[in-house]
């Protein structure tokens, strides 16, 4: 007899959202996290005596409503509503306030405040057409699933919605790259710079590249940026505290080895330590690729599933630079208190993409820039800051040479839009794709447990065969960021996945 009715492999924040929302519905959950801490990408940690950083992702954007209601948390934030500065080396930086840019201060010319702020509406209605998406479970194509096909008829319905016009638009849009549309638009290259990177943040893609600005739209079907107090960290101990009132277990420090199949069934799990533990359903809310050529291993799946699980696209280029500086950098006037974006033009973001199609990292890197300490106290010695940014674009293999040489890269960009930044360094620490991967799990450094590319979204997340968080091995489900909707802190796949369950479990 299982001790429990559900295990959930990784307590991250899709694993504690699966985990709160089954828990709700009366379920016995067990949790089991490898780190010696729950959290996953939101964590708080030092990394260097005294000063603090949130380790992986360091902005909130896309935490969902079900997540935050559903689980009755109480965050509380350092700031909300954060503005963007996009830095110019020149000073003449431009500041985009309010919910993406609903304002902009910094010589902007006239005809190009109307372009954009038309663009701008434009973006966010197509961006709100897509939200509903982010809360569904992706329907199943093929015969014999007429309710299926009426979901996604629905969905058509609400894009039909927008009118002749805005529908040939969004068609438009979806197909096209995001430096056309910029360039057909507006002029100021700072603006279509932070724009362009914004849309290209954690993908392996370009401005240029096709479908890019898909991804534009599912940032901003997010929220506004906000900063945890406390850092990331503090959303996932709000939401373990929340699911553990709901009487969900969670074990830290134990490393999941294998999902155990008898006949064709999970039955439950071998950790690393040996120890057996059965359940009824096995949710895993790690990276799909992992889940199933690790955990469940070729033997118990058909050659098919084998090629789609190892075909999964998981190139991730983007590192984690954190500074642990003895006095306030100067990034030339621009308030500290904002987003800071290096991208001055698309032309400097594309040049960044290019080299890494070889293996190569840029030479001009382009990054977002978040100092905690200037938000908050704690995150460093009185006096003294930390740094916290997230730089594009690195290969997924770099040897010791190639890492010191990128972060001599890095540090000389710094320089150029902080003169004097490098003699305030105390301690700098490089996360690179590799080190991600090997330390949070992030397989190829990918920032959604698999590339939100047009080939990998909805029904085809991870791929066909698993689109609807059920595996083709029965009582196995997929509930993590390789899952519809996404990466992101968000919980949106655990959240779903769970509601899957209870539905399919209604039905048998
Ligand atoms: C460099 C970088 C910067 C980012 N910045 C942001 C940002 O600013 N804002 C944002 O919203 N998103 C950001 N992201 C994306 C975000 O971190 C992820 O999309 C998100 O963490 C995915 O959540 P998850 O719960 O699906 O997976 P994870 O957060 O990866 O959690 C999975 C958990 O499973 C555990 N685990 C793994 N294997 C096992 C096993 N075998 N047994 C038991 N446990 C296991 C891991 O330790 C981890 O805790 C960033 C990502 C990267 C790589």
């Amino acid at each position: 007899m299982p001790s429990c009715d559900v295990i959930i492999i990784g307590g991250g924040t899709n694993g504690l959202a699966a985990a709160g929302r089954l828990a709700k519905a009366g379920r016995k959950v067990l949790v089991l996290e490898s780190a010696a801490v729950a959290g996953g990408g939101a964590t708080t940690r030092e990394f260097a005596k005294g000063y603090k950083v949130s380790a992986v992702a360091h902005l909130l954007n896309l935490l969902d409503p079900r997540v935050e209601q559903g689980l009755g948390l109480h965050l509380s934030f350092a700031a909300t509503n954060i503005s963007t500065t996009a830095l110019s080396s020149t000073g003449d930086h431009l500041v985009l306030q309010g919910n993406y840019g609903e304002t902009i201060s910094g010589g902007l010319p006239e005809a190009d405040r109307t372009s954009w702020l038309e663009l701008r509406q434009k973006l966010m209605r197509f961006a709100n057409v897509l939200k509903p998406f982010k809360a569904m479970t992706p329907p199943r194509l093929g015969k014999g699933v007429g309710n299926e096909m009426l979901k996604l008829a629905g969905l058509g319905l609400k894009i039909r919605g927008l009118g002749r016009d805005d529908l040939r638009e969004f068609m438009r849009l979806m197909l096209i790259n995001v430096a056309d549309v910029l360039d057909d638009e507006l002029k100021d290259e700072r603006l279509k710079g932070v724009v362009a990177f914004d849309t290209v943040l954690g993908a392996h893609l370009g401005p240029r590249s096709p479908n890019s600005l898909l991804l534009l739209l599912n940032r901003l079907a997010g929220e506004t940026l906000s900063l945890p107090a406390g850092g990331m960290g503090s959303v996932a101990v709000a939401m373990a505290k929340a699911v553990q009132a709901l009487g969900v277990d969670i074990r830290v420090n134990a490393k999941v080895k294998s999902v155990n199949i008898v006949g064709d069934r999970a039955t439950g799990v071998t950790l690393q330590n040996g120890d057996v533990i059965d359940a009824t359903t096995v949710i895993s809310a790690i990276n799909p690729k992992t889940t199933f050529l690790d955990l469940v291993g070729p033997r118990y799946l058909d050659t098919g599933m084998v090629r789609r699980a190892g075909n999964i696209l998981m190139r991730g280029n983007a590192v984690k630079l954190h500074l642990a500086l003895k006095g306030a950098p100067n990034f030339k006037g621009a308030d500290l208190r904002t987003r800071l974006v290096i991208a001055p033009s698309v032309r400097v973001v594309e040049d960044a993409f290019n080299p890494v199609k070889y293996g190569e990292f840029s030479h001009d890197p382009v990054m977002e820039i978040v100092i905690p300490s200037a938000f908050e106290e704690g995150f460093a010695p009185k006096g003294h800051h930390v740094l916290s940014a997230i730089v594009q674009y690195a290969p997924v293999v770099m040897d010791a040479k190639a890492r010191a040489a990128f972060l001599k890269r890095i540090m000389a960009t710094l320089e150029s839009y902080a003169p004097g930044i490098g003699k305030l360094v105390v301690k700098s620490e490089l996360l690179t794709p590799e080190v991600l991967e090997r330390q949070y799990g992030f397989v190829g450094g990918n920032w959604h447990h698999g590339e939100l590319a047009a080939e990998q979204m909805l029904f085809l997340r991870p791929f066909i065969g698993a689109a609807q968080y059920e595996t083709a091995i029965p009582g196995l489900w997929l509930a993590g960021a390789g899952s519809h909707p996404g990466g992101g802190i968000s919980g949106a796949a655990g959240w779903n996945a769970a509601e899957r369950i209870l539905k399919m479990e209604g039905r048998r």
